[in-house]
């Protein structure tokens, strides 16, 4: 590539191992900026050249905007690439790195600031006629006058950031009693959490569905969809399993999306991979925000419309993607999306650390695995516990969900907990196979955490033998996590079908 010959990675885990994947195919060298911690780790292997950038911790590392930026001129960087999360929808690092005369895989620093501030977001929407949830979005901040707008819209309601997310900094209020209270609250958290204390109010929405459109800009400034994206599965707000058609959308409201999801990609002039947010209820849709960025469950896009975003965004960047004029999207099958963490389904999805044991993930048509950690790696406390995801395609949804069933049941990760068990029973429920989940489906079916089912005759035995077996061996369970192995079909020291056991 004329441009661009030497990508810095902002990032870690699997986005990063994903972007080594596709500059390697377009014959870019890499170099992965990283944290103390990060050093062995699958993308620090993958990369052509790595830079420690800083400590553990994030605000000194991955949301260093200088230490990054420092760390991609040193390595002789011509680009940089932020991945999702950290610092990837922020408009000051786009703008420090085109500063430093490097190129930014993203879209421009102004595109980043109309969109990714949601109240900005709302009014560019506004005014050109997009429909929002119902709410207050104005200037007065002051606690008496966000409560007398709450009183005014009604109950329930939602607070939320306007430099939020990530499903973090959102208060859901029923009783009016508490409004003030939660106002106060939610402004001092947004303050701490994302240096802005501006807060804004919509109406909860309780049926919901939440269904999103790629949206994609090439070189020469054309915007165009790529398909919608279900992802009502969620927990506290974030999403777990994710697909792509949405089952649930009829063509017609789905025109009707995506021409919305276009105009806003090209009011705020958008370049390179972004997502258009909507809730869809009672047969409405509301705009809900833009994320600025490749999105975690970009994969399931790429499944059922065989194009590879990630090339595509870098090409763009260098001025070298442009969608042909006799371009069709014509999605094909239907591809899931599932995110693995590293926790414990069976004490409410705490967190589980360790260095990871054997893993085997069960390769076959169809089946994609974007992981940033192998055997020997640690997964650590000081990042999300996601360490993988699992992505399946097939012909029609029932043979992706069949498929993904059976791809989670044989997948191999020993060293930690995994929440593999708890997607399979989600996969399994009636509400999810028929379609008609909504947010609240994963808070009202799996609000309390799985309850581990007696062992069988048969499964005492394989996980004794497995015992023996570790027994026998130098990496043990026990070591790998300092926890007791645990008597249950899914944790124990084997893995069974579906286990993400130690
Ligand atoms: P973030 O940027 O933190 O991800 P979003 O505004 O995108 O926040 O919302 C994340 C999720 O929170 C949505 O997918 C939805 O499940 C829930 N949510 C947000 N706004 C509303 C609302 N007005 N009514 C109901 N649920 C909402």
């Amino acid at each position: 590539m004329a441009r661009i010959k030497k990508l810095a990675i902002a990032n870690r885990g699997e986005v990063a191992v994903r972007i080594i994947h596709a500059a390697q195919e377009l014959g870019i060298k890499t170099i992965l900026l990283h944290s103390q911690v990060d050093v062995g780790t699958r993308a620090f292997r993958m990369a052509d050249q790595t830079i420690c950038i800083g400590p553990a911790t994030t605000a000194e590392s991955y949301l260093n905007i200088k230490a990054n930026v420092d760390g991609a001129l040193a390595m002789g960087a011509d680009a940089v690439h932020p991945g999702f999360g950290f610092l990837s929808e922020n408009a000051d690092f786009a703008e420090a790195v085109i500063k430093a005369g490097m190129i930014f895989v993203g879209p421009k620093p102004e595109s980043i600031r109309k969109l990714g501030d949601k109240v900005q977001c709302k009014k560019l929407a506004e005014e050109a006629g997009i429909p929002l949830v119902p709410g207050y979005k104005g200037d007065d901040q002051s606690v008496s006058g966000l409560k007398d707008q709450a009183n005014k819209m009604g109950y329930p309601l939602i607070i939320k950031a306007a430099a939020g997310g990530g499903g973090r900094g959102m208060k859901i209020i029923y009783d009016p009693k508490e409004t003030e209270y939660q106002i106060q609250s939610a402004q001092r958290e947004a303050m701490a959490a994302f240096g802005s204390s501006v807060v804004f109010l919509e109406k909860y929405l309780d049926k919901a569905k939440h269904i999103e459109f790629q949206i994609f800009g090439d070189s020469s400034g054309k915007v165009v969809h790529l398909f919608d994206r279900e992802c009502s599965v969620q927990r506290r707000h974030q999403k777990i399993i994710e697909e792509a058609l949405s089952p649930s959308l009829p063509e017609e409201l789905r025109k009707k999306m995506g021409q919305v999801a276009e105009l806003i990609g090209s009011l705020a002039g958008y370049q390179g991979a972004g997502t258009v947010e909507f809730m869809v209820q009672n047969g409405e849709f509301y705009l809900l925000e833009v994320n600025t960025r490749l999105q975690v469950e970009h994969p399931v896009t790429e499944m059922v419309l065989g194009m590879d975003l990630v090339k595509a965004q870098i090409l763009t960047a260098a001025g070298e993607f442009v969608f042909p004029n006799d371009f069709v999207r014509s999605p094909r099958g239907h591809a899931i999306e599932c995110r693995i963490y590293a926790e414990d389904p069976f004490k409410d999805g705490i967190p589980s650390t360790g260095v990871l044991g054997t893993v085997e993930w069960p390769e076959a048509y169809g089946r994609r695995f974007e992981y940033g950690f192998e055997k020997g790696d640690e997964i650590t406390s000081y990042y999300d516990s996601m360490i993988a995801k699992v992505i399946v395609w097939d012909e029609n949804r029932t043979r992706a969900l069949d498929k993904m069933i059976f791809t989670l049941q044989n997948c191999r990760i020993m060293g930690v907990y995994t929440n593999i068990p708890l997607l399979i029973e989600i996969l399994r429920h009636p509400n999810f196979v028929d379609g008609t989940m909504t947010t609240q489906f994963f808070s009202k079916f799996f609000g309390s955490h799985l309850k581990a089912d007696p062992l069988t005759d048969d499964e005492k035995f394989v996980l004794e033998e497995a015992q023996r077996m570790f027994a026998k061996s130098a990496f043990t369970p026990d070591q790998a996590t300092g926890q007791a192995p645990v008597a249950s079909p899914w944790s124990g020291a084997w893995s069974q079908p579906g286990g993400g056991g130690n």
